[in-house]
């Protein structure tokens, strides 16, 4: 990819300096030309600043500044710690990498095939218990995802390959070889009641927060299984917590309204709860420095972004 030499698109990376010096070198090998730079003020004064590769954490939380901003390019696929950010008026990409997606398949179906193979038994098996009995196939598991957007959807193909019964559901109307696709409210109540095993791959947005409540964790089947690679907030965690008691049999979480999780949160030690620590999938430095390059030549070229975030939709 190559920016104008003679004058140089100029690049301010505003993550924490232990990002940078894992993107520093992916970034330089995916551009020709570019004067990339995580120094703010000193090296970059914000008024020079053509894009910004952000996360959150990062040196900027003002974007006002940047008067001459011509889009931030979050690294990360969630956007919620800078859709709301009022100060930023310049286009906001989210981050699509093709190994952030496979990361995340593999998350997923490892830890369904986990629940629906019933592994622990065989893992955990402190009576040294000998009772022979076949796992069920994958065609007699229904599988539900909500949110069928780039992480979902890819999840539901790769469940619908192995065999499961695999349901989504989104915001808009969608189509998918071999998948059930459900929307809007009555699709939700159809996605649920089908959960055998319901996996969360929603961004957190007004609309998204606490979606599974009292009301809806009680509409899953007896024995159903939460994974939830989402967000944190997506669950009522005390609704959850409840529902353990009732007709949830397990809750497979990565996600948590406050991170690192607190080490006296209940979830830690609950015996149907399994923590990750947020580590589903990650964007990979090589594979996104590509995406963000791309963008930046758009951006430079007057061609549409890539990713575009819709502010309004917080997504
Ligand atoms: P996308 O924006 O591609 O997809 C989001 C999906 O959610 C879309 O299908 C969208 O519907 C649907 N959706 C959004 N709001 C609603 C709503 N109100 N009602 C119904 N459906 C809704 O996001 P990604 O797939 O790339 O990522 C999803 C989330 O995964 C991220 O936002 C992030 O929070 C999380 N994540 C977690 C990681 C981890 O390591 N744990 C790593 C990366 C991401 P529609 O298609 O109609 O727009």
């Amino acid at each position: 990819m190559s920016t104008n030499p003679a004058d140089p698109a100029q690049i301010l990376f505003a993550a924490t300096e232990a990002r940078w010096n894992t993107y520093e070198t992916p970034l330089r090998d995916a551009f020709d030309e570019i004067d990339l730079s995580y120094r703010l003020a000193t090296e970059l004064p914000p008024d020079q600043v053509d894009f910004i590769i952000y996360a959150p954490n990062g040196p900027v939380q003002d974007f006002a500044p940047f008067t001459r901003l011509r889009a931030v390019l979050n690294l990360w696929a969630g956007v919620e710690n800078v859709a709301g950010n009022d100060t930023l008026t310049a286009p906001l990409a989210r981050m699509v990498d093709p190994s952030l997606t496979q990361g995340m398949v593999e998350w997923v179906l490892g830890h369904t095939l986990r629940h629906h193979l019933g592994m622990d038994a065989h893992i955990v098996n402190p009576g040294n218990d000998w009772t022979p009995a076949a796992p069920p196939l994958a065609e007699d598991k229904r599988v539900t995802i909500l949110g069928l957007g780039e992480l979902g959807l890819a999840c539901a193909e790769a469940l619908h390959r192995v065999g499961f019964q695999v349901a989504g559901w989104s915001r808009s109307r969608k189509e998918a070889p071999g998948i059930i696709c459900l929307h809007g409210q009555d699709g939700l109540v159809d996605a649920l009641r089908r959960a055998d095993i319901l996996v969360l791959l929603l961004p957190l947005t007004s609309q998204t927060e606490n979606l599974l409540n009292a009301d809806r964790l009680a509409q899953l089947p007896s024995g159903s299984v939460i994974l939830n690679p989402g967000r944190g907030a997506l669950i009522d965690d005390d609704a959850l917590l409840e529902a353990l008691k009732r007709n949830v049999a397990h809750a497979t979480l990565d996600v948590f309204r406050t991170e690192p999780l607190p080490q006296d949160h209940p979830f830690w030690h609950h015996p149907q709860v399994t923590v990750t620590p947020h580590i589903a999938s990650e964007t990979r430095p090589r594979s996104a420095a590509r995406v963000i390059a791309e963008n930046v030549r758009r951006g430079i070229a007057g061609e549409p972004l890539l990713h575009l975030v819709d502010r309004t939709a917080g997504y």
